[in-house]
């Protein structure tokens, strides 16, 4: 597929007028051609007017229309699956096969999104009929629709370069929502960006949408994305990436004369806790599990399961071995940039110097960017005195924490932050335990799960990612699944208007056959 490097603003392909950078393929250390444009402050003004103008046309489009044009999106991806995958593969030094598995899976979350928006539940239609005769006061007529919060920025993941990327579950909310997308890809897989970006243009215009529906933009250093997130037209943020970044773009929005929302999904360590039957009945299969998990995509997932905690006793050494084995027989593999692989090194040499112990490596790196994966313990007294061991190392390396007796696991439980999930691994003689932990885990985390680990997850109503900050910046909301509709969107109400002025889905005839709530019931 041919590249061309440039910006998308809308319909119009545009030169760097910031300089280019060229994609590295982590691999072999080798620059890929084309160069990419970058832009600044300038392109933010062009496209934030753009997607502004566009609000208008595309909030108001029907449902049917909506929900066509993310279906329109999803076989446009399906389309270049294979192109798209391979590219990803090179710059991101991850399989090709997995990735064509995180394409199609792209493509599915916005035919998902079109499903919801065909459905209408999103809407949250609610009426209130008018009471002329209440007592004090008549109630006038009271209807209510949410509609789109303006136009979204949304910085791409490095991670999934896919499925969290230009073509991701933000972009698939979003514009599932009504709201302009204004993308600011991420530099570690420019090429993938653009023939996700192509596919999602061509869709706007094969549905005769607003160009300005759409744009993607891509910067040099953090002033592009400064600017995007200071912008007047831009209405809410979302972002997936370091606690650092996210926090630094966080409190600009926040600092903005129109202070707005930031969706930030930042950090976790996605904790497991071996209870002591489970531990004594199944330790060696649950601890090789948990580094099988760890290791998924080289570490480098929100959802690795970082730290195991487990009580010592019967079973403990069995579940360390089967650790330690699992782990050694683990190759190193490419991690997603130099950047990120030296990050990974850090983090680990932050967690020995805490005082934790190194129990177990992978085969050994052979090339530059290859992360080597590690096993490391450390006693509860020390996780508890120590907090940069509970802090998220993004890599292939796990922590076993062993604790004295229960006590000292619910002690645990009770220093960490805010998570996306938690694992418990359990047998019927644990349940007294797991309802004196459930508490403290239900306020730290957003997602938690019996007897398996939370990676993979499942896109769907019910699923949650998100959680208490630090692993979100807002822990009402999801990044992943249909309900990450709801931080794009805002309620109005509409008193005492006449019939034919109010929005369809909510006239009195109910046009569009939309489940509505009529006084609450
Ligand atoms: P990142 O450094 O936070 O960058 C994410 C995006 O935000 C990039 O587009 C970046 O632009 C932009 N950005 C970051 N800081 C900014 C700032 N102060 N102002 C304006 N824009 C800013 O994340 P990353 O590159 O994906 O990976 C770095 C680390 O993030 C990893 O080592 C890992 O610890 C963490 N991470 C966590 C998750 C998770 O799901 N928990 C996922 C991915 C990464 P530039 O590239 O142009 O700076």
């Amino acid at each position: 597929m041919q590249l061309t490097g440039n910006l998308f603003i809308g319909a119009h392909e545009v030169a760097a007028s910031e300089g280019t950078l060229q994609a590295l393929a982590p691999a072999t250390n080798e620059l890929i051609e084309p160069p990419f444009a970058l832009g600044g402050s300038a392109e933010v003004e062009r496209a934030a007017t753009l997607a502004d103008e566009a609000f208008d046309s595309y909030s108001h489009t029907s449902l049917a229309e909506r929900a066509a044009f993310l279906e329109r999106i999803a076989d446009n991806l399906d389309a270049v699956r294979q192109p798209l995958a391979a590219r990803a593969a090179l710059e991101t030094g991850l399989p090709q096969a997995q990735l064509e598995g995180e394409a199609a899976k792209a493509a599915t979350q916005f035919r998902q999104f079109a499903e919801v928006v065909r459905r209408g539940r999103f809407l949250h239609l609610a009426i209130d009929p008018e009471q002329p005769e209440r007592q004090p006061r008549p109630r006038m007529d009271h209807r209510l629709q949410k509609m789109a919060i303006g136009p979204v920025a949304i910085f791409g993941a490095s991670n999934f370069p896919i499925a969290y990327s230009v073509a991701g579950g933000d972009t698939a909310s979003a514009l599932a929502a009504g709201a302009p997308v204004i993308l600011k890809a991420h530099n570690a897989h420019p090429g993938a960006s653009e023939i996700m970006a192509r596919a999602i243009r061509q869709a706007v215009r094969d549905c005769g949408l607003h160009e300005g529906v759409f744009s993607m933009l891509r910067g040099g250093g953090n002033a592009l994305g400064e600017a995007l997130v200071e912008h007047p037209l831009v209405k809410a943020v979302a972002f997936t990436g370091s606690e650092r970044g996210g926090m630094a773009l966080y409190r600009r929005a926040q600092l903005r004369p129109e202070p707005i929302p930031v969706f930030c999904e930042m950090t976790s360590v996605n904790p497991t806790f071996v209870l002591p039957h489970a531990v004594e009945e199944r330790g060696a299969s649950i601890g090789d599990g948990f580094i099988e998990r760890m290791l998924v995509n080289v570490g480098q997932a929100c959802l690795k399961p970082a730290i195991l905690v487990a009580v010592e006793g019967d079973g403990l050494d069995a579940l360390r071995q089967a650790m330690i084995q699992r782990l050694r027989t683990s190759p190193a593999r490419t991690m997603l940039t130099p950047g990120i692989h030296a990050a990974y090194g850090e983090g680990l040499d932050a967690l020995l110097s805490a005082g934790a112990q190194r129990i177990a490596e992978g085969s050994p790196a052979e090339a530059a960017n290859d992360g080597a994966a590690a096993l490391l313990e450390v006693d509860g007294r020390r996780f508890l005195a120590e907090p940069v061991l509970a802090g998220e190392v993004f890599g292939p390396a796990a922590l076993l924490v062993t604790v004295r007796d229960t006590e000292e696991m619910l002690a645990v439980a009770r220093s960490l932050r805010g998570q996306l999930s938690a694992t418990l691994q359990l047998e019927n003689g644990d349940l007294p335990l797991a309802r004196r932990l459930l508490p403290i885990l239900e306020r730290r985390t957003g997602r938690i799960v019996v007897n398996a680990f939370s990676h993979p997850q499942e896109v769907s109503f019910a699923s949650i990612h998100g959680g208490p900050f630090p692993a979100s910046t807002d822990s009402r909301f999801t990044s992943v699944g249909m309900t990450a509709i709801e931080r794009f969107l805002r309620p109005v109400c509409y008193q005492g208007f006449p019939d034919e002025l109010l929005p369809e889905a909510l006239r009195a005839a109910n046009p569009l056959g939309l489940p509505r709530s009529l006084d609450g019931q």
